[in-house]
């Protein structure tokens, strides 16, 4: 086994005997391994490393984040860590996004909760999960947004898309990709 180092990153080069192409790939451990044929030599290997920088930073974010995410579990420091970082976020996420909303909510609690990434009650109180402070800024603000604006429409309804739209035109995408976390 032989390694390559491109990008700040060290690229496993596993040698297979009658292998045609190259496969690039990023496993569950955030190890990057290329399977290449026996012969091919190195020069090309740099080459078509050298035109992956973005899909491999992307497949490692996306590790990354699932990793830490929902199957790793943290331990009790870690959790007020994540906590105190998600309370500081969600409160000038929603500082922010509410001057232009302006609506009305009491309590903001940050829970240990495994599979929601936020919720709003009807008593307006909004919860959110610990693990936002991981995510990538554009899907933290997603999730906050959406449940600020639940205190404006307690349903999925398209007025409440509506809603959202307004500060987060690009909700579809969003939406899509933090369901697939
Ligand atoms: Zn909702």
């Amino acid at each position: 086994m032989s390694f390559v180092n491109i990008f700040n990153h060290q690229i496993e080069i596993k040698r297979k005997k009658g292998m045609r192409s190259l496969r690039l790939s990023v496993k569950a451990d955030g190890r990057i391994v290329l399977s290449v044929g026996r012969v091919y030599p190195l020069f090309l290997i740099k080459n078509f490393l050298q035109t992956k920088q973005a899909w491999l930073e992307d497949s490692l974010v996306k590790i990354k984040t699932r990793n830490s995410l929902f199957s790793l579990k943290h331990t009790a420091l870690e959790i007020t860590k994540y906590k105190k970082q998600t309370k500081v976020l969600v409160e000038e996420r929603l500082k922010y996004f509410n001057q232009f909303y302006n609506f009305q909510y009491n309590r903001i609690a940050v829970r240990n909760q495994s599979s929601r990434w936020g919720s709003c009650s009807s008593k307006k109180n909004l919860n959110f999960n610990y693990r936002l402070c991981l995510l990538p800024q554009d899907l933290a603000d997603m999730v906050i947004v959406h449940e600020l604006c639940h205190l404006q429409e307690m349903n999925h309804s398209k007025a409440f898309w509506v809603q959202v739209a307004k500060t987060i035109p690009s909700y579809k995408i969003l939406e899509k990709k933090l369901k697939k976390i």
